[in-house]
């Protein structure tokens, strides 16, 4: 299917920056040979609905000073920096007071379940109890795919334990979600879930809430300290649950994989394990659990602990400050729907209303070109690169390198292809560009020399090669056709 709409869409998009280079990766042979690059896959990064998920208490907060704060002033970064300068007790009391609600909620929502469930009558009581209300609050709710690794955390009980019962400094977690039927390996997630929620050791301290909506969501968005997220890297293509916390001061413990890597600043949340590394499934799991006892012990816990005598954490409250400024302006529905309007739907628009003119005047003809383009191509061939003025394959910054080629074009014209160096740094991590080159006469029986200069902005050791690729003005992609003809060695 996904092959099918690429062929037929002449637009396509990641939904993160990641989601686009790893879908330009994965979707590379619908381009057969057109480098990596050049694939016509871009990215618009997820945003939510900033105030269907804002707690009704936090915009009253943030317009308590500043006034209405409305859907035009989402995407205004000035906008949030100045509604942040709220007072640090008034924000807690507020924070206090969603978290409670949360608390509140999820008991109902256990003892319903217990009392569901047949259990003693002392088992149903003690759903009262459960929670602490001072006591930092990790959530995690979301599908449990296997990929979002809802089970990493227990990966160590007995770190997991030492954490969750220091006696000054307690933590608990409250999950959720739902597995899809047919998902084995997710369900196997929850029953985990659940059964170590049972054990005297985490009773009352790690809860799962049974029947995963939006309702239950909203809960906790609005109520938790600090949202979990740790899926195998790079299978995220988005995350959008951490983009609803943020509206609501609570801070992301993510790994760095689809939005959370743009976002991410080092002063807004926390990232699990690191960046970049390519590990066997089951080290990348020890690796980040690992990373999550470590950040939890060391970096969130006392942030959280260091609360003045009204308990007000006031350097973490700050860091809820950073997380509203730098995500809140960014990743909304607001600055999305924006970049789909600018990069994408303005341009379909335009190209639509060309194609439509005249009773599809340029369709038509277009249509035919193609046609013509298709036949013709096998008659189109590169061969006798050379280029000069580098050294050998090194270039240095401000080389100015002149290629050329012969090309034969068969029934077609000069117009209606371009013949282009490529020039592309061995280091695959380095620059590529293509260059036009031009015709400056022929050869012989139709063979015509193209040659062109590449002026160097980078040094290093480069590849040089010359293709040739159907072209009009009418195209929407360079490699719409899919026609690309690269020069042999010959
Ligand atoms: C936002 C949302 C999600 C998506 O969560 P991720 O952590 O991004 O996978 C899932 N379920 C509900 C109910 C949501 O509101």
């Amino acid at each position: 299917m996904t092959i099918l709409a690429l062929r037929l869409s002449r637009q396509a998009n990641g939904v993160s920056a990641i989601h686009g280079r790893v879908s330009r990766e994965m979707w590379q042979s619908v381009w057969p040979g057109v480098p990596k690059k050049e694939i016509p896959i871009r990215h618009v990064t997820n945003g939510i609905h900033t105030f269907t998920w804002m707690a009704p208490e936090i915009r009253q907060l943030l317009e308590k000073e500043e006034g209405v704060f409305t859907e035009n002033d989402l995407a205004e970064a000035g906008q949030w920096k100045k509604r942040v300068d709220f007072k640090d007790k008034e924000y807690w009391t507020v924070h206090l007071k969603l978290k409670t609600r949360l608390l509140e909620f999820v008991r109902n929502n256990v003892r319903n379940q217990r009392i569901r469930n047949g259990v003693k009558p002392e088992e149903i009581r003690a759903a009262q109890l459960m929670l602490n209300p001072k006591a930092l609050t990790i959530g995690f709710a979301r599908r449990f795919a296997t990929y979002k690794r809802a089970a990493l955390l227990f990966r160590d009980l007995d770190k997991l334990a030492a954490i969750v019962n220091d006696p000054k400094y307690p933590v608990q977690f409250v999950f959720a979600g739902k597995a899809h039927p047919a998902d084995e390996g997710g369900k196997k997630l929850i029953q985990l879930i659940v059964k170590v929620s049972e054990m005297p050791v985490f009773r009352n301290k790690i809860v799962f809430v049974e029947n995963y909506d939006f309702n239950v969501a909203r809960h906790l968005y609005h109520g938790c300290d600090v949202w979990l997220n740790n899926p195998t890297r790079p299978l995220e293509a988005s995350g959008t649950s951490g983009e609803k916390v943020i509206t609501n001061g609570c801070l992301n413990f993510s790994v760095r994989d689809g939005w959370w890597d743009e976002a991410f600043d080092g002063t807004n949340g926390w990232a699990i394990g690191e960046d970049g590394l390519r590990l066997e499934p089951e080290v990348q799991d020890e690796f980040d659990a690992f990373s999550i006892y470590e950040i939890l012990q060391h970096e969130i816990v006392p942030l959280y602990y260091e609360q003045d005598s009204d308990g007000v954490p006031k350097r973490w409250i700050d860091r809820v400050r950073r997380s509203l400024m730098t995500i809140g302006p960014v990743y909304n529905t607001q600055r999305m729907v924006g970049e789909y309007a600018e990069n994408f739907y303005k341009r379909a628009a335009e190209k639509g209303r060309m194609f439509a003119d005249n009773q599809f005047a340029k369709s038509r003809e277009l249509a035919v070109w193609k046609d013509r383009v298709r036949n013709a191509w096998s008659g189109v061939k590169a061969n006798g690169v050379t280029w000069s003025g580098g050294n050998g394959t090194t270039v240095s910054v401000g080389d100015s390198v002149s290629v050329s080629a012969h090309v034969l074009l068969g029934s077609l014209k000069n117009e209606e292809v371009a013949v282009e160096a490529y020039v592309k740094a061995v280091d695959p991590q380095g620059p590529s560009l293509a260059i036009r080159l031009e015709p400056t006469g022929e050869v012989s029986q139709g063979w015509v020399k193209y040659a062109g200069r590449v002026e160097v902005k980078d040094s290093g050791n480069f590849q040089f090669n010359v293709r040739v690729r159907p072209s009009n003005p009418s195209l929407t992609q360079a490699h719409e056709l899919r026609l690309i003809t690269w020069a042999s060695n010959s």
